[in-house]
């Protein structure tokens, strides 16, 4: 059970409790307005990210003390967990509006709108999470391609979600001032700031999902189209065996291998029951 779970789940996985949806945790001043701002200055967001690569080249003793640090602020403030399409199919039992807006990060990395992230709510109109995103200055999601906030069905949205699975892209739910969950992304390395500075520049940001997988020997072929979308390297192939291996220590639980896997030969499972991996988060 990871930390967030124990302090925001009462023990159980914390972005399956309704209550951290709830608009009332929107009541908070300091809360709405980091939304605010995460969405119109996404300046500040680039010269973060600026930051983070400047960080690469100063003592390894003082990085370790900022990253720390920075892992830290995050936990408070905006962190995201990895969630596969089973849960994330769960919480959309439960969320009764869900919007599809341009992600910010896609918009800092490739200067254009793509819309992979998510916005949920308990109540039905998007309620005051829609009400602070509408009243924005949103020209970055207003784009060519995008028509500002996009309600989507739940099926429309699980259909989507799966379409991302299958682009290679791993879900993950995000706190704007925990434990409020306002938003599920769809992220990759190569784009997305989080994962790139939990992953390349190894600050965690983005903690690791309740499950790491495994794979079937039996039923592998070898084809390694799971080491192929795999965005955490946990995925290796055994020539002697011409089998995929994980490691579960680096395996994030995403689920994404499992999507792609035309043997079946991929689960998950808890992460808690596997021995390697049940520390790591
Ligand atoms: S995608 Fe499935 S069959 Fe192919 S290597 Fe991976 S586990 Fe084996
Ligand atoms: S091994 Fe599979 S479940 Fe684990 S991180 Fe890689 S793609 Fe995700």
């Amino acid at each position: 059970m990871c930390e967030f779970c124990l302090k925001h789940g009462e023990g159980k996985k914390w972005y399956l409790q309704a209550s951290n949806y709830s608009d009332d945790l929107l009541s908070d001043i300091r809360r709405r307005k980091f939304i605010e701002t995460f969405f119109t200055d996404t300046e500040a967001l680039a010269r973060d990210v600026q930051r983070l690569e400047q960080l690469e080249n100063i003592p390894r003793l003082i990085k370790g003390i900022v990253k720390r640090i920075i892992t830290g602020k995050m936990k408070k403030v905006h962190y995201g967990q990895v969630v596969p399409i089973e849960d994330i199919e769960r919480i959309f039992r439960f969320v009764n509006s869900i919007v599809r807006v341009a992600c910010v990060c896609r918009h800092i990395n490739l200067g254009r709108e793509e819309r992979y992230c998510y916005g949920v709510s308990l109540a039905p109109d998007g309620g005051k999470l829609g009400e602070i995103i509408r009243g924005l200055d949103k020209s970055f999601l207003d784009g060519p391609d995008v028509v500002g906030m996009e309600r989507l069905s739940k099926d429309e949205a699980i259909s989507a979600l799966r379409s991302h699975e299958q682009e290679g892209l791993c879900h993950s739910v995000w706190t704007f001032h925990a434990p409020f969950i306002g938003g599920i992304c769809n992220c990759d390395r190569s784009d997305c700031l989080a994962m790139r500075c939990t992953v390349t520049h190894r600050i965690p940001v983005m903690f690791r999902a309740e499950y790491v997988a495994a794979v079937n020997p039996d039923l592998c072929n070898g084809c390694r189209q799971c080491m192929r979308v795999c965005q955490f390297g946990a995925v290796s192939y055994s020539v002697s065996n011409k089998k995929a291996v994980i490691d579960q220590r680096d395996c994030y639980g995403c689920g994404i291998c499992r999507s792609v896997c035309r043997k079946d030969a991929i689960h998950l499972e808890e992460r808690s029951k596997a021995p390697a991996a049940a520390s790591l988060w």
